[in-house]
């Protein structure tokens, strides 16, 4: 039996998209490029319509970028942030994103994360997470975002992981309907 090997890849248009010498200095420039890649998904027709990014938290140096994959590389676990987390991971070399001597890093999602993100969040070793549309946002499509309770969030805040809501929620969301309004594909739901 023969199983091909998973190769995870960015959609050639990230590079003419994303900016990666500048800095993002504050939670809404950070934001809008996550919702610039959500975006740009939706209209190139490579995913959901879900971007996220990861920076280095004092320095708004970007790290690396992720979107939805889940129907273009047949692979139910990449959601944006888990593509991010993945990214930011084969770019450090490292498991884990928290280091005693290193910067602190935060993701950025332009929609609260699904159950899966948030589990992953925790082992990601980020130390923030800011999110712009809300889950019921996400669920008015019918996206299930699985079982995230309010007790999720408060688990990850006892662990020293800030979240923060409702960043550019409208321009999120005006993603999501972009994405309703061309039938986009449901996966989860
Ligand atoms: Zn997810």
């Amino acid at each position: 039996m023969h199983i091909p090997p998973v190769h995870i890849e960015y959609p050639d248009w990230v590079e003419s998209l994303v900016d990666w010498e500048r800095g993002y200095a504050s939670d809404e420039e950070r934001m809008r490029l996550a919702i610039d890649l959500s975006r740009e998904n939706v209209v190139r027709g490579t995913g959901g319509p879900f971007g996220a990014a990861i920076f280095e938290s004092d320095t708004g140096k970007l790290v690396a970028v992720g979107m939805n994959s889940v129907v273009r590389l047949n692979n139910c676990t990449l959601h944006g942030e888990m593509v991010a987390f993945m990214m930011a991971q084969s770019r450090l070399g490292c498991f884990s994103l928290r280091s005693d001597d290193g910067p602190a890093h935060e993701l950025v999602t332009s929609c609260e994360p699904c159950a899966m993100c948030l589990g992953a969040t925790l082992w990601s070793g980020v130390r923030r997470v800011v999110c712009g549309a809300h889950r019921d946002d996400a669920r008015r499509l019918d996206f299930d975002e699985g079982p995230v309770f309010p007790e999720s969030h408060q688990y990850l805040e006892a662990r020293g992981i800030r979240i923060v809501h409702g960043v550019l929620r409208a321009e999120a969301n005006e993603v999501l309907e972009l994405y309703r309004a061309r039938k986009g594909t449901i996966y989860n739901g």
